[in-house]
């Protein structure tokens, strides 16, 4: 059975989405990829990148590698909430509707990731 690209829902096969609705929400998920994509791809090439070389860097950088560890996965849920952009096999799969709610969730998480190396930092390593 076909799909509907955007929610999901199951559709006859000469439709592409379920309704209107789904057909601009769907659109404006491809404008606002289409507009933000590099940029999302820079920023999150740098911070990933960043909290690789903190890792690294902690053992003679420790409270420097914790603080920047946490701003950058602070920066990382803030991108990730703004700029939802899953993975083609994950939009696929899943449709556009659940791969947004996903990169959400991942966003959450993060935030709370960051939050709790911040208190760590702040509690641990005055
Ligand atoms: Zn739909």
């Amino acid at each position: 059975m076909k799909k509907c690209d955007f929610c999901a829902r199951e559709i006859s096969y000469h439709e592409m989405y379920c309704s209107e609705e789904c057909n601009k929400k769907a659109n404006e998920f491809y404008e606002l990829r289409e507009k933000f994509s590099k940029l999302f791809a820079v920023l999150n090439g740098i911070f990933v990148m960043a909290i690789g070389i903190c890792i690294f860097a902690f053992s003679f950088l420790p409270i420097f590698a914790v603080y920047a560890i946490a701003t950058s996965l602070l920066v990382l849920a803030v991108l990730y909430f703004f700029c939802p952009f899953p993975p083609e096999v994950m939009i696929h799969k899943y449709k556009i509707k659940k791969s947004i709610k996903f990169c959400r969730i991942i966003s959450l998480a993060l935030l709370v990731l960051s939050i709790v190396t911040f208190s760590c930092a702040i509690i641990f390593m005055r």
